[in-house]
């Protein structure tokens, strides 16, 4: 997939997103990001660098470290590399609302015998992804596997490693309570209650 998704849904003069005209040049270990994004519904988008872009799912749910959930993770359009520190208001179009960084890191492929972009690769083609996270909030071994049943729809899916938790997870929970969105949310649900 390339880039072109990603340019023809948004309008440069109006969203601060970032252009993204260049792949980047892989170096060092790849990343991985995760967006709190509150555009019409609330979810999380899930990045995670391959072959200079930024693979990307929309996570409705957010991810979890309890590996009895499985959470929806629906594979939308590649984004620019340089997407990884976005953060801020989209005013209108295109994923109108406020996106924030949830958290971030590093990620390494579980395929020792493949270069990380090979085997990210034959992941996706196979439908089944195994990483190791090394991020703030999400650490250790995940899947994201794919459904058959559901065009473009995956599982994300805690793997159980000594970062598993077996109480239940809400990532809201993991959120700061004056991020911009909680803030942008507090506010309006205060004027509806004044109306
Ligand atoms: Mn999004």
């Amino acid at each position: 997939m390339s880039l072109k998704s990603y340019h023809t849904k948004r309008n440069f003069k109006e969203s601060p997103e970032p252009p993204g005209k260049h792949l980047h040049k892989n170096q060092g270990p790849p990343i991985f990001v995760v967006q709190r994004h509150k555009a019409s519904h609330l979810h999380y988008d899930f990045r995670l660098e391959h072959n200079g872009k930024l693979k990307s799912w929309a996570v409705p749910k957010g991810p979890s470290m309890n590996p009895a959930d499985k959470r929806l993770a629906m594979m939308v359009e590649d984004h620019p590399y340089e997407y990884k520190d976005f953060k801020g208001v989209i005013p209108s179009g295109y994923g109108a609302g406020i996106v924030e960084i949830w958290d971030k890191g590093y990620y390494m492929p579980l395929d020792e015998d493949l270069q990380p972009a090979k085997s990210l690769a034959a992941g996706l083609k196979n439908g089944h992804v195994k990483i190791l996270l090394k991020g703030k909030k999400l650490k250790g071994i995940f899947a994201l596997i794919e459904l058959k049943s559901q065009e473009n729809g995956w599982l994300l899916i805690k793997d159980s490693d000594e970062y598993a938790v077996d109480k239940p997870y809400n990532s809201e929970e993991y959120t700061p309570k004056n991020s911009p969105i909680n803030k942008a949310l507090q506010k309006s649900s205060s004027t509806k209650k004044r109306s």
